[in-house]
C-alpha cells in the first residue's frame, strides 16, 4: 500500500522506533503511549484490520502475538500483566487500517473496558 502509514514506517520510509523485526512483522514505540511500555506489531504484509483478514494470515498473526509475548518477557511484565489490543473499525476507534496489536504495560490499567 503506497499510502499507508505502517507500510511507511515497515519500509523505513517514514522513521519509527523500530524494537523488533523479522520476515513477517515488525514492532515499534507508540507515537503516544499511554502506558510505559506501548508497543505495535504489525504484519509487514499490508492487511487493513481483522476484517480483511483471511486464512493464509493466521501463522502471520499467531506470530504477531509470539513476539507480543517475546517483548513482555523483555521488559519483565510477564507477572505484572499487560493488555494486548486490536481495535478493528469505528466503534472501536481504529485510526490507523493497517493491522496492528497494541502491546501495552508497566502500569495499572482500568478495567472493565468498553
Ligand atoms: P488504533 O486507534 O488504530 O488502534 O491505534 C493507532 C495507534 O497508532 C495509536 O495508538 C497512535 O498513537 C499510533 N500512531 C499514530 N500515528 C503514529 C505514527 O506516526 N508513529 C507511531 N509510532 N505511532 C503512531
Ligand atoms: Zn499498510
Amino acid at each position: 500500500m503506497t499510502d499507508c502509514l505502517f507500510c511507511k514506517i515497515v519500509s523505513e520510509e517514514v522513521p519509527g522506533e523500530i524494537v523488533y523485526r523479522d520476515d513477517q512483522v515488525t514492532a515499534f514505540n507508540d507515537i503516544n503511549p499511554v502506558a510505559p511500555t506501548h508497543i505495535l506489531i504489525v504484519p509487514n504484509q499490508h492487511m487493513s484490520s481483522v476484517n480483511d483478514m483471511d486464512q493464509a494470515a493466521e501463522p502471520t498473526v499467531g506470530h504477531m502475538f509470539t513476539v507480543a509475548r517475546e517483548l513482555a518477557e523483555q521488559r519483565n511484565l510477564q507477572d505484572s500483566g499487560y493488555r494486548l489490543i486490536i481495535n478493528t473499525g469505528p466503534d472501536a476507534g481504529q485510526d490507523i487500517f493497517h493491522l496492528h496489536l497494541h502491546l501495552i504495560g508497566g502500569q495499572r490499567m482500568r478495567h472493565p473496558m468498553g
